[in-house]
């Protein structure tokens, strides 16, 4: 066995997970979440999922002189395959995430823009970091100047991400250096490899924990994880995800986790949610869970949002974001 390299302190975690097994801490148990917050969750998972429904984009071979077999829904009478609201285009794969501050209000939201920056690292919760970083800068700049301007701008602690694809290092890592304390995910992606519960584990530094939408009981979780174990199957069994109809050599059998988010599988499981979304009510719409963690003051805890506010706020934001927060474009442009 390589030993620790000895510029890591023996206290580390690191180093004292060195010689452990990888099984024993790469993939740590769920946290148990009560029903109260787990209903707020699902608001927010939810909303996610309707957002992206509403900007669903599948055209990720483009629109004409395509055959995608796990698409026939997606396809029109002419033989092309429908792409976005405003058009045919493919701007990035249908990957979102979304940010809730400390009362439950929601904050922004992002999408993967791959695409569009012809770039692979356009990452939806990178982008999302990115610009809350911003919007804190934008806000700030106008108040004044104290000591507690610094600590503000450099952490966003407060901030809760719901993504709707399981993190790559580049994005763990970037909330990793924004503190901010969790992360929710709507799917599995195991071509991650773990790496972001690994950074949450090994960092002494706090890193973001982050955890599967299963553990507040979320369905479209197993429905996602099942329907992509699906594609790949069929893929293995010699499918394909695409071919071009002017050329049979030009081919795409890869089970890429962003090919299946662009199937009639896919997009049935995000209508489906966002259907839900829409019929949903709240079995405790006064319950305030989080309220009792905010900052000391009475008035600061009065600010936190009951479940029912959060479904209230998270639909207003819907109707925000599947208008004027265009897809593809910094926002109101
Ligand atoms: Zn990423």
């Amino acid at each position: 066995m390589a030993d620790l390299p000895d510029y890591f302190a023996p206290d580390s975690l690191l180093a004292r997970h060195w010689q452990q097994p990888l099984c024993d801490f790469a993939a740590p148990p769920a946290p148990a979440i009560e029903p109260v917050e787990a209903e707020r969750h699902a608001i927010h998972a939810g909303l996610l999922m309707a957002i992206v429904a509403a900007w669903w984009n599948g055209n990720l071979r483009g629109s004409r002189d395509s055959d995608y077999p796990s698409r026939v829904h997606q396809r029109r009478a002419d033989g092309t395959y429908l792409g976005d609201r405003l058009g045919d285009r493919y701007l990035g794969h249908n990957i979102a995430a979304l940010a809730v501050d400390r009362t439950g209000r929601v904050r922004d939201v992002d999408f993967n823009h791959n695409t569009i920056y012809a770039s692979t690292v356009q990452h939806a919760e990178a982008r999302l970091i990115r610009r809350l970083f911003d919007i804190d800068a934008l806000d700030q700049s106008r108040r004044p100047r104290d000591e507690d301007v610094h600590v503000a701008r450099t952490r966003l602690d407060g901030v809760t991400i719901f993504t709707s694809l399981e993190s790559c290092a580049q994005c763990s890592g970037i909330m990793a250096l924004s503190c901010l304390p969790k992360v929710f995910y709507l799917q599995p992606d195991p071509s991650q490899y773990l790496v972001a519960q690994l950074m949450h584990r090994l960092s002494d530094a706090p890193a973001a924990q982050h955890v599967p939408a299963s553990a507040f009981g979320f369905p479209a979780f197993d429905q996602l994880k099942a329907a992509y174990a699906h594609f790949q199957r069929e893929l293995a069994e010699g499918g394909y995800f695409w071919r071009s109809t002017t050329d049979p050599q030009r081919i795409a059998r890869e089970p890429e986790i962003t090919a299946f988010l662009c199937t009639d599988a896919a997009r049935d499981i995000y209508q489906q949610a966002a259907d839900d979304f829409q019929r949903m009510s709240c079995r405790f719409p006064h319950a305030r869970p989080g309220a009792d963690m905010a900052p000391a003051s009475a008035a600061a805890a009065q600010d936190v949002l009951t479940n029912e506010e959060v479904l209230e706020d998270a639909r207003q934001f819907l109707a925000y974001a599947a208008t004027a927060a265009r897809r593809g474009t910094p926002h109101f442009n």
